[in-house]
């Protein structure tokens, strides 16, 4: 007998001190702790190789977890001693390669593993009318496009109501137009279905377009998680400020708590920087920072078009480089140039790697 949550107000999927070893050597994922509420679409974000697919496939049942406890819709599916098979666990899963059925039509891969009663035929047309592929039905998968071919995957995993839907990366076999297009889609979807999801991508442009919260993995762990505007915008970490854009980080020395010494010049600041037990550093981005072409210390050391903007990488005096955006084409490589922060962005500072205080520039300081 299972041993079933009463409480209507825990989540729908809850990770406590999930891992998984493959071998000795080395924990694909270590000691996660996650919760997933209902109708939430959380998004796993991480480079290739961090543990999104192993999390992923533990949730799903697909793995069994070395250490910890896992629930997903109050039912607790995996513990020790518990094992509750995939298949028992009312989760949909759509995957990179859509693994769709070849020798069957749509209507048929949707229809695939539904006993036949005329509730699920109206499950069928509901879902149909969502994914918009009425028109499809008699199609073959290898007369669909990629996007009606992931439309198809989806509706199948749809078809039998899961409880929550799990997603491996849906998106990288489309190309650039088609990603945008069907990631909406997909986010319209699910939001009126109303499903608890986990979408997993190495993209962040996808994360920040899709996720309710956003939980950045790093070798095997969560990083931080969080809204996407506060992933974005106060990274807890340098691997999660580095990973969502570029970012630099520079030393800071400390003459008082509201003074602040760096390579870009001397800083007076609002708010009390504590300086104990820790190296101090600035995160730097882009829209952080003014560039004057002035002969100055630091210099143009590279230029991309980007379309819409120029982005320039500026070596500054101490080695370390910062990328500077431009809409015009206004620097020429190797030019002497001087870089000061800007005063209307708060500055983040990060002690030993990690986050650490917020705070203004003070009015009367001169950079
Ligand atoms: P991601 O999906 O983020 O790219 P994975 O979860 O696929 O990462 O892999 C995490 C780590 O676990 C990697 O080092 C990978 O080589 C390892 N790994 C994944 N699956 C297996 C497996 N079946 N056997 C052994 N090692 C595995
Ligand atoms: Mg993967």
């Amino acid at each position: 007998m299972l041993n079933q949550i009463s409480n209507e107000n825990l989540p729908v999927i809850r990770c406590i001190g999930i891992g998984k070893s493959y071998s000795e050597a080395a924990e694909a994922v270590q000691n996660i702790d996650l919760t997933v509420n209902h109708g939430e679409i959380l998004v796993l974000l991480g480079p290739s190789g961090c543990g999104k697919t192993t999390l992923l496939r533990l949730i799903a049942g697909f793995e069994v977890p070395t250490n910890g406890t896992l629930s997903v819709g109050g039912q607790l599916v995996s513990m020790p001693g518990t094992f509750v098979k995939p298949e028992n666990r009312k989760v949909g899963m759509v995957f990179q390669d859509y693994a769709l059925f070849p020798h069957l039509n749509v209507e048929k891969n949707i229809k695939f593993g539904l006993d036949k009663t005329n509730k699920s035929d109206e499950r069928v047309k509901k879902i149909l009318d969502l994914v918009g592929l009425n028109d499809l039905l008699e199609r073959m998968p290898n007369e669909l496009s990629g996007g009606e071919q992931q439309r198809t995957a989806l509706a199948r995993a749809l078809v039998p109501n899961p409880t929550v839907m799990l997603f491996d990366e849906p998106l990288s076999n489309l190309d650039a137009t088609l990603r945008i297009k069907i990631r909406a889609e997909i986010k319209e979807i699910l939001k009126q279905a109303q499903v608890t999801t986990i979408f997993v991508t190495h993209d962040k442009e996808e994360a920040l377009f899709l996720a309710d919260r956003i939980a950045v993995m790093n070798d095997g762990k969560i990083e931080q998680i969080d809204s996407p505007e506060q992933i974005y915008n106060k990274p807890s970490t340098k691997f999660v400020a580095e990973f969502m854009d570029p970012a630099t980080f520079i030393d800071i020395r400390i003459e008082d708590p509201h003074t602040l010494i760096t390579e870009l010049g001397t800083i007076g600041v609002t708010d009390p920087v504590d300086s104990t037990n820790g190296n101090l550093q600035l995160l730097l981005r882009g829209n952080n920072i003014i560039l004057s072409a002035d002969n100055g210390p630091s210099t143009v050391d590279s230029v991309e078009f980007r379309g819409s903007h120029y982005s320039y990488t500026i070596k500054l005096a101490s080695g370390k480089l910062i990328v500077y955006i431009s809409r015009e084409n206004v620097l020429e490589i190797s030019q002497s140039v001087s870089v000061s922060i800007d005063r209307t962005h708060p500055l983040h500072i990060y002690k030993n790697g990690k986050y650490e205080s917020t705070t203004m520039i003070a009015p009367c300081s001169k950079t």
